[in-house]
């Protein structure tokens, strides 16, 4: 199968402690990052899943387009493995998305259209929509926020990963929802493995500025979400993810996004209530994808906001 030992360097992310910035000794918290995937987050997965399980189906066929409404890493992830598997892949995203994000997804050959950016996500998914229903024979549509492979991806993997990697001794997981696929997936690993350990999701407030992350208050509530499935829920500031993010880079060498940062913030949180255990917490992106971004640009203080 085309592109087949690309797919296979999904996954085995590597597992690091982040020792100086926890308060409590008596805690292991250690950090799965997830940038290490080769198209570089943890969308590579739910990506990969998603691509098998509609060939094995019979609805994508190679004179089929994949078309999907994305900015993000599942774009990025998704065009990547259209190019190793020689599909055309057309994406969907707002006219405001970064620069280098578009030069990324152009890399990989993908077609751009570009919807309102004043419409931001929902304008993407309704251009996308209306795409599709023009012409249904020419495209197959992923849908990440609706498509069960997205949870299968990290039940099949990244919970696998996790038990082996701390040889049975996770006590807690700590993951962002942004389309709830990583904290559904291992909620379901977990509570097959072993129902004492705990997922804690960690949702951004309302308004916030964590790209890959989502408030479930926001307009579009994921069918694959599931509230019941995971134990408990933090809620984290802004402020305090992007602090974690540059102190992440500067006092442990871990480069990664914001989300990865709001997910580390809870981590520290909830081992701060913890007599002992060891806490896994999911760093989804390395920081390189936003350094257009004004996430590490206050750290030099001669630079304009
Ligand atoms: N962080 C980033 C940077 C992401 O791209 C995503 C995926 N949208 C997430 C976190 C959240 O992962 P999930 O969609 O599995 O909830």
């Amino acid at each position: 199968m085309k592109g087949e030992s690309l797919l296979q360097a999904i996954g085995s992310t590597p597992l690091v402690e982040i020792g100086t910035l926890s308060n409590n000794p008596a805690v292991r918290i250690l950090a799965k990052l997830e940038g290490n995937n080769p198209g570089g987050s943890v969308k590579d997965r739910p990506a990969r899943q998603m691509i098998l399980a509609a060939e094995a189906s019979g609805e994508l066929t190679p004179d089929k387009v994949i078309l999907e409404p994305t900015s993000g890493n599942t774009g990025i992830a998704l065009a990547m493995i259209a190019a190793a598997r020689g599909y055309r892949i057309k994406l969907v995203m707002p006219a405001c998305v970064s620069v280098e994000r578009r030069s990324v997804l152009e890399a990989y050959g993908a077609e751009i259209v570009l919807s309102p950016g004043c419409e931001a996500t929902d304008g993407a998914i309704r251009l996308a929509h209306k795409i599709l229903a023009q012409d249904p024979e020419r495209y197959y549509m992923p849908n990440q926020y609706s498509n069960p492979n997205n949870v299968l991806s990290h039940y099949l993997t990244t919970g696998p990963e996790i038990w082996e990697q701390t040889g049975g001794t996770v006590t807690h997981v700590v993951a962002g929802i942004g389309t709830s696929g990583t904290v559904i997936g291992l909620s379901r690993f977990f509570r097959e493995k072993n129902p004492e350990v705990r997922v804690v999701a960690v949702e951004p407030v309302l308004g916030h500025k964590i790209q890959g992350l989502k408030n479930m208050q926001e307009a579009i509530v994921p069918a694959i979400y599931d509230p019941a499935s995971y134990h408990h829920k933090l809620v984290v500031e802004d402020d305090d993810a992007f602090e974690t993010a540059r102190l992440l880079a500067s006092k442990q060498g871990i480069f990664c996004g914001m989300s990865g940062g709001a997910a580390v913030s809870g981590a520290l949180r909830l081992s701060g209530d913890l007599a002992s255990g060891t806490v896994v917490v999911i760093v989804p992106d390395r920081g390189d994808r936003y350094l257009s971004t004004n996430l590490f640009k206050s750290m030099c203080a001669d630079c304009p906001p």
